[in-house]
């Protein structure tokens, strides 16, 4: 059963990989053996070398994936140096934290751009490729602001919603090709996105009470989910937004 989880001979994309989630689920890969291509606007060189650490190529691009064009530019890319993409965790993303009535359209454009136009046309550059293969994983990041409308983050709630309508979206489309496309939704992790409620005692409280788990979430809480899903043994799982919280949602 092991080897269904083996990801030997494959090349994954992983934005946002410097840090947080995208550093976490990038060691995760290549612990189970892919070769490595790291997207993010800031340098992940230190990423890369735990990456070859681990025994597996790293190619690092740095790259604002916020910009017109970026996304196929990262896949053609990751075909230059590895020859083809069979994983894509669209994974980078912001947030941006003001009341609705004050937001700006800045805020708004800069949060819409990244975390929910950039993850589809990653995912169609990627799938152009995985269907010349018949094989491919597609992973995007999504939030309980998928579900849930949370406090002074309308653009992201959005662009959260967004991405698991596009999973759905893209799943149905592309499942006859072979390409899996599914979401993890990860609950309340303890990254640079959610310094500002860590650092609020109010805020932090309020939510570890609500958390049946009883703390905040870490990078290496979704490594497993991210592996099933990057994997063969997620093969038959289609459009599925899988929750990672301590149990959030249950609540
Ligand atoms: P993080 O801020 O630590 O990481 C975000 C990553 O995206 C960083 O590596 C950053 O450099 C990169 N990035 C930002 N702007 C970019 C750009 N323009 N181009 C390329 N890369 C860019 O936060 P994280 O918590 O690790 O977030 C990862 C993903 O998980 C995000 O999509 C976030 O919305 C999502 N998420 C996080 C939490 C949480 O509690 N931390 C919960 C739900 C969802």
């Amino acid at each position: 059963m092991i080897s269904l989880f083996d990801l030997g001979g494959k090349t994954a994309i992983v934005t946002g990989a410097s840090t947080g989630l995208g550093r976490g689920m990038t060691l995760a890969l290549a612990s189970a053996g892919a070769d490595l291509v790291l997207v993010d606007h800031v340098e992940c060189g230190g990423v890369a070398d735990e990456v070859r650490k681990l025994g597996r190529p790293a190619l690092p691009l740095t790259l604002d994936l916020s910009l017109d064009g970026s996304a196929a530019a990262a896949v053609e890319s990751a075909i230059r140096g590895f020859g083809k993409v069979d994983i894509l965790i669209n994974n980078a993303g912001i947030i941006r934290r003001a009341p609705a009535v004050d937001f700006s359209e800045k805020d708004w454009d800069d949060v819409m751009t990244l975390n929910a136009r950039t993850v589809f046309f990653l995912a169609q550059a990627a799938a152009r490729d995985m269907r010349k293969r018949r094989y491919g994983k597609i992973i995007n990041i999504a939030s309980l602001l998928s579900f849930q409308g949370g406090i002074l983050v309308p653009s992201y709630a959005a662009s959260k919603g967004a991405v698991a309508q596009l999973t759905k979206a893209l799943a149905n489309e592309w499942a006859s090709d072979g390409i899996t496309v599914n979401a993890i939704a990860p609950g309340y992790m303890a990254t640079n996105n959610t310094k500002a409620l860590r650092e609020d005692p109010l805020r932090s409280k309020a939510i570890l009470d609500r958390i049946p788990a009883g703390r905040w979430g870490q990078p290496e809480d979704l490594q497993g989910a991210a592996l099933f899903l990057a994997s063969a043994a997620s093969d038959y799982v289609n459009g599925h937004v899988l929750v990672v919280d301590g149990g959030w949602m249950a609540r």
